[in-house]
């Protein structure tokens, strides 16, 4: 995999070094955290890499196309690797947990507006929100107890 990413930064010319390939490694392993989450990742195994490396990096990364940065309404920027496929993602209103849903038609927009305003439009963001299934089982355990 590493060699994977050391490719992948060559070709947006991107140096290879440690701190990059930790946050890619470290984005590929837990796709959607945040940054103190990815902070917190690339520092258990590189402890000598900053705190202001790790948000460095994320920029650059973010900016050169290899790293999605998504935002759900209310919630902390998170981060993933997966790009440049147009996935969507579904959001726990609860607990925040993320998950990608793969786009129904494959290619942006996936969606036509319904008056354009003269826009040409390349993007429809859709986030699907609901509870996730341990949510669900949670909130269901504490109904039952509470009767
Ligand atoms: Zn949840
Ligand atoms: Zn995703
Ligand atoms: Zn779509």
């Amino acid at each position: 995999m590493t060699s994977d990413f050391e490719t992948q930064l060559r070709a947006v010319s991107l140096r290879v070094t440690k701190p990059r390939l930790a946050v890619l490694t470290a984005l590929h392993d837990h796709p959607h955290v945040d940054t103190d989450t990815v902070i917190a990742l690339v520092r258990a195994d590189h402890p000598t890499v900053s705190h202001q490396a790790v948000y460095d990096v994320l920029r650059a990364l973010t900016d050169a196309g290899l790293v999605r940065r998504i935002q759900p309404a209310g919630a902390t920027a998170r981060y993933e690797t997966r790009v440049r496929d147009n996935h969507h993602h579904v959001v726990c209103r609860f607990c925040g947990a993320i998950a990608d849903v793969d786009c129904a038609v494959g290619r942006a927009p996936c969606l036509t507006a319904s008056d354009d305003h003269g826009f040409v439009i390349d993007e429809a963001e859709v986030v699907f929100w609901g509870t996730c299934p341990d949510c669900v089982t949670t909130s269901s355990a504490n109904a039952e107890g509470s009767r």
